[in-house]
Protein backbone atom coordinates (compact mmCIF):
# COMPACT_ATOMS: atom_id res chain seq x y z
CA UNK A 1 0.00 0.00 0.00
CA UNK A 2 2.76 2.44 0.71
CA UNK A 3 4.61 1.64 -2.27
CA UNK A 4 1.56 2.81 -3.89
CA UNK A 5 0.98 5.66 -2.04
CA UNK A 6 4.35 6.59 -3.64
CA UNK A 7 3.63 5.40 -7.00
CA UNK A 8 0.42 6.02 -8.72
CA UNK A 9 -2.76 3.81 -8.63
CA UNK A 10 -3.63 3.85 -4.89
CA UNK A 11 -7.59 3.39 -4.75
CA UNK A 12 -8.70 4.79 -1.53
CA UNK A 13 -12.60 3.68 -0.73
CA UNK A 14 -15.08 6.14 1.23
CA UNK A 15 -18.09 5.52 1.90
CA UNK A 16 -20.70 7.78 1.91
CA UNK A 17 -19.86 10.92 0.03
CA UNK A 18 -21.15 13.71 2.19
CA UNK A 19 -19.66 17.23 2.74
CA UNK A 20 -16.54 15.27 4.62
CA UNK A 21 -16.12 13.05 2.18
CA UNK A 22 -15.71 15.96 -0.22
CA UNK A 23 -13.29 17.91 1.69
CA UNK A 24 -11.31 14.58 2.16
CA UNK A 25 -11.04 14.17 -1.59
CA UNK A 26 -10.19 17.97 -2.04
CA UNK A 27 -7.35 17.15 0.52
CA UNK A 28 -6.14 13.76 -1.14
CA UNK A 29 -6.16 15.03 -4.88
CA UNK A 30 -2.78 17.31 -3.62
CA UNK A 31 -1.28 13.66 -4.08
CA UNK A 32 -1.63 11.33 -6.72
CA UNK A 33 -4.67 9.03 -4.81
CA UNK A 34 -8.04 7.67 -7.02
CA UNK A 35 -10.67 8.23 -4.82
CA UNK A 36 -14.12 6.01 -5.06
CA UNK A 37 -17.01 6.68 -3.15
CA UNK A 38 -20.32 5.29 -2.07
CA UNK A 39 -23.46 6.70 -1.73
CA UNK A 40 -27.14 6.21 -1.92
CA UNK A 41 -27.79 9.34 -3.86
CA UNK A 42 -27.21 10.46 -7.27
CA UNK A 43 -26.19 14.16 -6.55
CA UNK A 44 -24.23 13.62 -3.29
CA UNK A 45 -21.85 16.43 -2.44
CA UNK A 46 -18.37 14.40 -3.49
CA UNK A 47 -20.03 13.45 -6.56
CA UNK A 48 -18.23 15.62 -9.03
CA UNK A 49 -14.44 15.19 -7.77
CA UNK A 50 -14.36 11.60 -6.88
CA UNK A 51 -12.76 9.73 -9.07
CA UNK A 52 -15.14 7.55 -9.39
CA UNK A 53 -18.69 7.39 -8.12
CA UNK A 54 -21.15 4.04 -7.25
CA UNK A 55 -24.59 4.08 -5.79
CA UNK A 56 -25.69 2.23 -3.36
CA UNK A 57 -26.59 2.08 0.50
CA UNK A 58 -24.14 2.33 3.42
CA UNK A 59 -26.26 -0.07 5.50
CA UNK A 60 -26.72 -2.48 2.52
CA UNK A 61 -24.67 -5.56 3.13
CA UNK A 62 -24.12 -6.14 -0.72
CA UNK A 63 -23.42 -2.62 -1.95
CA UNK A 64 -20.47 -1.88 1.08
CA UNK A 65 -19.32 -5.27 0.16
CA UNK A 66 -19.20 -5.18 -3.79
CA UNK A 67 -17.77 -1.55 -3.04
CA UNK A 68 -15.20 -2.76 -0.65
CA UNK A 69 -13.79 -5.46 -3.04
CA UNK A 70 -12.82 -2.54 -5.75
CA UNK A 71 -10.46 -0.35 -3.68
CA UNK A 72 -7.40 -1.12 -1.92
CA UNK A 73 -8.13 0.37 1.24
CA UNK A 74 -11.15 1.35 3.22
CA UNK A 75 -12.18 4.35 5.32
CA UNK A 76 -15.69 6.57 5.60
CA UNK A 77 -17.18 9.76 6.55
CA UNK A 78 -20.36 8.33 8.76
CA UNK A 79 -20.53 5.72 11.07
CA UNK A 80 -24.09 4.05 10.24
CA UNK A 81 -22.62 1.52 8.05
CA UNK A 82 -23.45 -2.40 7.69
CA UNK A 83 -20.34 -4.01 9.92
CA UNK A 84 -20.71 -7.13 8.76
CA UNK A 85 -20.10 -6.54 5.41
CA UNK A 86 -17.00 -4.39 7.05
CA UNK A 87 -16.14 -7.21 8.96
CA UNK A 88 -16.32 -9.51 5.42
CA UNK A 89 -14.05 -7.11 3.70
CA UNK A 90 -11.52 -7.16 7.09
CA UNK A 91 -11.46 -11.22 6.71
CA UNK A 92 -10.71 -11.49 3.35
CA UNK A 93 -7.50 -9.14 3.59
CA UNK A 94 -9.02 -5.43 3.04
CA UNK A 95 -7.33 -3.07 4.92
CA UNK A 96 -10.56 -0.71 6.68
CA UNK A 97 -9.10 2.19 8.98
CA UNK A 98 -10.85 3.23 11.38
CA UNK A 99 -11.05 -0.47 12.14
CA UNK A 100 -15.04 -1.64 12.05
CA UNK A 101 -14.86 -3.04 16.04
CA UNK A 102 -14.37 0.68 16.82
CA UNK A 103 -17.17 1.85 14.57
CA UNK A 104 -19.66 -1.46 16.09
CA UNK A 105 -18.36 0.48 19.70
CA UNK A 106 -19.63 3.95 18.64
CA UNK A 107 -22.38 2.99 16.69
CA UNK A 108 -23.93 2.27 20.36
CA UNK A 109 -23.90 5.20 22.86
CA UNK A 110 -24.33 2.50 25.44
CA UNK A 111 -21.17 0.82 24.62
CA UNK A 112 -19.27 3.85 24.46
CA UNK A 113 -20.45 4.89 27.79
CA UNK A 114 -19.39 1.32 29.00
CA UNK A 115 -15.97 1.64 27.60
CA UNK A 116 -15.33 5.39 28.71
CA UNK A 117 -16.28 4.19 32.32
CA UNK A 118 -13.77 1.62 32.16
CA UNK A 119 -10.86 3.44 31.15
CA UNK A 120 -11.89 5.74 34.05
CA UNK A 121 -12.69 8.68 31.46
CA UNK A 122 -14.93 10.89 33.42
CA UNK A 123 -18.54 11.59 31.82
CA UNK A 124 -22.05 11.58 33.11
CA UNK A 125 -23.79 8.71 35.35
CA UNK A 126 -26.52 6.65 33.34
CA UNK A 127 -28.38 3.86 33.13
CA UNK A 128 -30.02 1.72 30.16
CA UNK A 129 -33.73 1.32 29.42
CA UNK A 130 -35.27 -1.26 26.99
CA UNK A 131 -38.39 0.67 26.48
CA UNK A 132 -40.55 3.33 27.89
CA UNK A 133 -42.47 1.83 29.72
CA UNK A 134 -39.49 0.69 31.78
CA UNK A 135 -38.34 4.55 32.67
CA UNK A 136 -41.88 5.60 33.11
CA UNK A 137 -41.97 2.59 35.77
CA UNK A 138 -38.56 3.93 37.54
CA UNK A 139 -40.14 7.36 37.99
CA UNK A 140 -42.92 6.17 39.55
CA UNK A 141 -41.14 4.06 41.80
CA UNK A 142 -38.36 7.16 42.68
CA UNK A 143 -36.14 5.95 40.85
CA UNK A 144 -35.40 7.91 38.60
CA UNK A 145 -35.15 12.07 39.09
CA UNK A 146 -35.75 14.72 36.81
CA UNK A 147 -33.96 16.55 35.25
CA UNK A 148 -32.41 13.81 32.80
CA UNK A 149 -31.39 13.15 29.09
CA UNK A 150 -33.00 9.97 27.41
CA UNK A 151 -30.93 9.22 24.42
CA UNK A 152 -31.48 6.27 21.12
CA UNK A 153 -28.80 3.79 21.84
CA UNK A 154 -27.88 3.64 18.07
CA UNK A 155 -29.09 5.23 15.00
CA UNK A 156 -29.16 9.48 16.67
CA UNK A 157 -27.82 12.35 14.70
CA UNK A 158 -27.44 15.57 15.12
CA UNK A 159 -29.18 16.00 18.01
CA UNK A 160 -32.06 13.45 16.67
CA UNK A 161 -32.10 10.74 19.46
CA UNK A 162 -31.58 13.06 22.07
CA UNK A 163 -34.55 14.60 24.61
CA UNK A 164 -33.73 16.38 27.44
CA UNK A 165 -36.52 15.66 29.83
CA UNK A 166 -36.65 18.64 32.66
CA UNK A 167 -39.68 17.79 34.60
CA UNK A 168 -43.37 15.93 33.86
CA UNK A 169 -44.01 18.12 31.56
CA UNK A 170 -41.73 16.79 28.68
CA UNK A 171 -42.55 13.37 28.80
CA UNK A 172 -44.53 13.23 25.91
CA UNK A 173 -41.14 13.22 24.56
CA UNK A 174 -39.59 10.49 25.57
CA UNK A 175 -38.84 7.61 22.71
CA UNK A 176 -39.80 4.52 22.71
CA UNK A 177 -36.80 1.19 21.93
CA UNK A 178 -33.62 0.42 23.56
CA UNK A 179 -32.58 3.96 25.10
CA UNK A 180 -29.54 4.85 27.59
CA UNK A 181 -31.12 7.77 30.29
CA UNK A 182 -28.35 9.89 31.98
CA UNK A 183 -28.08 12.89 34.61
CA UNK A 184 -28.65 16.23 32.92
CA UNK A 185 -25.11 18.38 32.91
CA UNK A 186 -25.15 21.91 33.42
CA UNK A 187 -23.58 22.44 30.76
CA UNK A 188 -21.15 26.07 31.08
CA UNK A 189 -19.27 25.41 27.69
CA UNK A 190 -19.58 22.13 25.34
CA UNK A 191 -15.61 21.55 23.59
CA UNK A 192 -14.57 18.91 21.35
CA UNK A 193 -10.79 17.75 20.68
CA UNK A 194 -9.90 16.00 17.72
CA UNK A 195 -6.58 13.79 17.56
CA UNK A 196 -5.23 11.53 14.76
CA UNK A 197 -3.11 8.65 15.60
CA UNK A 198 -1.47 6.42 13.02
CA UNK A 199 -0.24 2.94 12.53
CA UNK A 200 3.31 3.99 14.45
CA UNK A 201 1.36 4.91 17.34
CA UNK A 202 2.28 8.46 16.49
CA UNK A 203 -0.54 10.75 17.85
CA UNK A 204 -1.59 14.42 17.50
CA UNK A 205 -4.11 16.68 19.15
CA UNK A 206 -5.91 19.67 17.78
CA UNK A 207 -6.62 22.63 20.25
CA UNK A 208 -9.61 22.30 21.88
CA UNK A 209 -12.69 24.07 19.93
CA UNK A 210 -15.48 25.82 21.47
CA UNK A 211 -19.24 24.77 20.01
CA UNK A 212 -21.63 27.44 20.79
CA UNK A 213 -25.01 25.36 20.04
CA UNK A 214 -28.89 26.70 18.42
CA UNK A 215 -30.74 25.75 21.11
CA UNK A 216 -33.67 25.17 18.78
CA UNK A 217 -31.54 23.22 15.61
CA UNK A 218 -29.73 21.66 18.11
CA UNK A 219 -26.98 22.26 15.76
CA UNK A 220 -23.58 24.20 16.30
CA UNK A 221 -24.06 27.42 15.72
CA UNK A 222 -20.35 29.25 16.08
CA UNK A 223 -17.35 27.47 16.56
CA UNK A 224 -14.55 29.04 18.11
CA UNK A 225 -10.58 28.45 18.33
CA UNK A 226 -8.79 28.77 20.12
CA UNK A 227 -11.54 28.27 23.19
CA UNK A 228 -11.45 30.31 26.03
CA UNK A 229 -11.19 27.76 28.56
CA UNK A 230 -8.06 27.28 31.45
CA UNK A 231 -4.56 26.33 30.30
CA UNK A 232 -5.32 23.34 33.06
CA UNK A 233 -9.07 22.61 31.41
CA UNK A 234 -7.29 22.17 27.81
CA UNK A 235 -4.45 20.18 28.95
CA UNK A 236 -7.01 17.62 30.80
CA UNK A 237 -9.04 17.40 27.45
CA UNK A 238 -6.50 17.00 25.34
CA UNK A 239 -5.21 14.19 27.48
CA UNK A 240 -8.60 12.37 27.89
CA UNK A 241 -8.72 12.49 24.02
CA UNK A 242 -5.38 10.96 23.36
CA UNK A 243 -6.00 7.80 26.13
CA UNK A 244 -9.34 6.94 24.57
CA UNK A 245 -7.53 6.66 21.04
CA UNK A 246 -5.07 5.07 22.45
CA UNK A 247 -7.22 2.79 24.63
CA UNK A 248 -9.49 2.06 21.05
CA UNK A 249 -6.05 1.51 19.60
CA UNK A 250 -7.27 3.40 16.61
CA UNK A 251 -5.81 4.53 13.61
CA UNK A 252 -7.44 7.80 11.93
CA UNK A 253 -8.85 10.99 13.36
CA UNK A 254 -11.12 11.07 16.71
CA UNK A 255 -13.42 13.64 17.48
CA UNK A 256 -14.29 13.86 21.36
CA UNK A 257 -16.83 16.38 22.64
CA UNK A 258 -16.62 17.00 25.85
CA UNK A 259 -18.78 19.43 28.27
CA UNK A 260 -18.00 21.51 31.25
CA UNK A 261 -20.07 21.63 33.93
CA UNK A 262 -20.76 24.79 36.15
CA UNK A 263 -18.25 23.17 38.48
CA UNK A 264 -15.67 23.26 35.68
CA UNK A 265 -15.68 19.43 35.23
CA UNK A 266 -14.60 17.73 32.02
CA UNK A 267 -17.25 14.87 31.36
CA UNK A 268 -17.13 13.03 27.60
CA UNK A 269 -20.00 13.62 25.92
CA UNK A 270 -19.77 11.40 22.99
CA UNK A 271 -16.97 10.45 20.07
CA UNK A 272 -17.14 10.14 16.53
CA UNK A 273 -14.06 8.16 14.84
CA UNK A 274 -14.16 10.28 11.55
CA UNK A 275 -13.57 13.93 10.47
CA UNK A 276 -15.88 15.84 12.12
CA UNK A 277 -17.61 19.05 12.06
CA UNK A 278 -15.45 20.89 14.80
CA UNK A 279 -12.51 20.79 12.94
CA UNK A 280 -13.60 22.47 9.47
CA UNK A 281 -11.57 25.88 10.47
CA UNK A 282 -8.54 23.35 10.53
CA UNK A 283 -8.61 23.79 6.96
CA UNK A 284 -7.38 27.51 7.08
CA UNK A 285 -6.30 27.71 10.43
CA UNK A 286 -4.27 25.01 10.88
CA UNK A 287 -0.95 23.60 9.62
CA UNK A 288 -2.26 20.70 8.71
CA UNK A 289 -6.13 20.53 8.03
CA UNK A 290 -7.95 17.70 9.92
CA UNK A 291 -8.76 16.29 6.34
CA UNK A 292 -5.34 16.23 5.48
CA UNK A 293 -4.26 14.28 8.77
CA UNK A 294 -6.92 11.88 8.12
CA UNK A 295 -5.54 10.77 5.18
CA UNK A 296 -1.74 10.44 6.89
CA UNK A 297 -3.09 8.88 9.79
CA UNK A 298 -5.09 6.09 6.94
CA UNK A 299 -1.79 5.30 5.47
CA UNK A 300 0.18 5.35 8.17
CA UNK A 301 2.29 8.62 6.94
CA UNK A 302 3.93 10.72 9.33
CA UNK A 303 1.10 13.31 10.86
CA UNK A 304 1.65 16.68 10.14
CA UNK A 305 1.93 19.50 12.60
CA UNK A 306 -1.31 20.43 14.41
CA UNK A 307 -0.55 24.29 15.34
CA UNK A 308 -3.36 27.00 14.83
CA UNK A 309 -1.61 29.62 12.67
CA UNK A 310 -4.64 32.24 12.93
CA UNK A 311 -7.68 32.65 15.78
CA UNK A 312 -10.52 31.17 13.75
CA UNK A 313 -14.75 31.22 13.57
CA UNK A 314 -16.72 28.31 12.30
CA UNK A 315 -20.08 29.17 11.05
CA UNK A 316 -22.51 26.31 10.03
CA UNK A 317 -24.41 27.31 6.33
CA UNK A 318 -27.57 26.15 7.02
CA UNK A 319 -30.98 25.89 4.38
CA UNK A 320 -33.35 28.63 6.00
CA UNK A 321 -36.68 27.93 7.07
CA UNK A 322 -39.44 28.30 4.85
CA UNK A 323 -37.15 27.43 1.66
CA UNK A 324 -37.20 23.94 -0.07
CA UNK A 325 -36.57 23.52 -3.61
CA UNK A 326 -33.18 24.36 -5.98
CA UNK A 327 -30.41 26.41 -3.69
CA UNK A 328 -29.54 29.85 -3.88
CA UNK A 329 -26.75 31.69 -2.06
CA UNK A 330 -28.08 35.30 -1.32
CA UNK A 331 -25.46 37.83 -0.33
CA UNK A 332 -22.23 35.66 -1.17
CA UNK A 333 -20.24 37.95 -3.02
CA UNK A 334 -20.90 40.75 -0.19
CA UNK A 335 -19.18 37.84 2.08
CA UNK A 336 -16.44 36.69 0.11
CA UNK A 337 -15.48 40.97 -0.26
CA UNK A 338 -14.65 40.32 4.06
CA UNK A 339 -10.60 39.89 4.33
CA UNK A 340 -10.06 36.53 5.98
CA UNK A 341 -13.78 34.95 4.89
CA UNK A 342 -13.97 31.16 3.43
CA UNK A 343 -16.94 29.84 2.08
CA UNK A 344 -16.91 26.60 1.63
CA UNK A 345 -20.44 25.30 -0.44
CA UNK A 346 -20.94 21.46 -0.52
CA UNK A 347 -22.34 21.91 -3.78
CA UNK A 348 -25.69 20.17 -2.74
CA UNK A 349 -28.68 20.62 -5.18
CA UNK A 350 -31.69 21.09 -2.76
CA UNK A 351 -31.67 23.27 0.25
CA UNK A 352 -34.37 22.58 3.28
CA UNK A 353 -34.67 23.90 6.51
CA UNK A 354 -31.93 23.28 8.97
CA UNK A 355 -30.12 21.46 6.06
CA UNK A 356 -25.83 21.66 6.31
CA UNK A 357 -25.43 23.19 2.67
CA UNK A 358 -22.05 24.47 3.95
CA UNK A 359 -19.47 26.31 6.25
CA UNK A 360 -17.61 29.70 6.36
CA UNK A 361 -14.52 29.69 8.41
CA UNK A 362 -13.43 33.39 9.32
CA UNK A 363 -9.86 33.72 10.58
CA UNK A 364 -7.90 36.91 11.56
CA UNK A 365 -5.82 38.45 14.00
CA UNK A 366 -7.88 38.24 17.06
CA UNK A 367 -10.45 36.03 18.14
CA UNK A 368 -12.75 39.21 18.87
CA UNK A 369 -12.12 40.77 15.09
CA UNK A 370 -13.33 37.28 13.87
CA UNK A 371 -16.10 36.61 15.67
CA UNK A 372 -17.41 40.31 14.51
CA UNK A 373 -16.85 38.99 11.14
CA UNK A 374 -18.74 36.12 11.91
CA UNK A 375 -22.16 37.75 12.98
CA UNK A 376 -21.83 39.95 9.52
CA UNK A 377 -21.41 36.68 7.51
CA UNK A 378 -24.22 35.06 9.60
CA UNK A 379 -26.58 37.83 9.21
CA UNK A 380 -25.80 38.40 5.14
CA UNK A 381 -25.51 35.25 4.15
CA UNK A 382 -28.29 33.65 3.43
CA UNK A 383 -29.46 29.85 2.08
CA UNK A 384 -32.58 30.40 0.18
CA UNK A 385 -34.52 29.10 -2.92
CA UNK A 386 -36.49 31.35 -5.16
CA UNK A 387 -39.56 28.15 -4.61
CA UNK A 388 -41.07 28.81 -1.39
CA UNK A 389 -42.90 26.63 0.66
P1 LIG B 1 -25.79 13.81 18.85
O1 LIG B 1 -25.12 12.49 18.79
O2 LIG B 1 -27.10 13.82 18.15
O3 LIG B 1 -24.91 14.96 18.51
P2 LIG B 1 -25.39 14.51 21.66
O4 LIG B 1 -25.17 13.41 22.60
O5 LIG B 1 -24.18 15.28 21.25
O6 LIG B 1 -26.21 13.97 20.39
O7 LIG B 1 -26.44 15.50 22.26
C1 LIG B 1 -26.91 16.65 21.55
C2 LIG B 1 -26.96 17.85 22.47
O8 LIG B 1 -27.85 17.62 23.57
C3 LIG B 1 -25.61 18.14 23.12
O9 LIG B 1 -24.81 18.90 22.29
C4 LIG B 1 -26.05 18.89 24.39
O10 LIG B 1 -26.29 20.24 24.11
C5 LIG B 1 -27.33 18.18 24.78
N1 LIG B 1 -27.01 17.10 25.74
C6 LIG B 1 -26.66 15.83 25.46
N2 LIG B 1 -26.39 15.12 26.57
C7 LIG B 1 -26.58 15.95 27.61
C8 LIG B 1 -26.49 15.83 29.03
N3 LIG B 1 -26.15 14.68 29.62
N4 LIG B 1 -26.77 16.92 29.78
C9 LIG B 1 -27.13 18.09 29.21
N5 LIG B 1 -27.27 18.27 27.89
C10 LIG B 1 -26.99 17.23 27.08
Amino acid sequence: MMHQFKSSGLKLGIIAGGQLCKMLIQEASKWDIITYVLDPEDNCAAGNIASKCFKGHYQDFDAVYSFGKKVDLLTFELENINIDALKKLQSEGLKIIPDPLILELIQDKGLQKEFYVKHEIPTSPYVFYSNKDEILTAIIDKKLKFPFVQKLRKGGYDGRGVSLIKTEKDLDLLMEGETMVEDLVEIEKEIAVIVARNENGETRTYPPVEMVFDSKANLVDLLICPSAISEEQSKKALEYAIKLIAALDMKGILAVEFFINKKGEILVNESAPRTHNSGHHTIESVITSQFEQHIRAVLNLPLGSTQLKMPAVMINLLGEEGYFGPVYYEGIEECMAIEGVNIHLYGKKITRHFRKMGHVTVVSDTLVEAIKKAAIVRKTLKVISWDKL
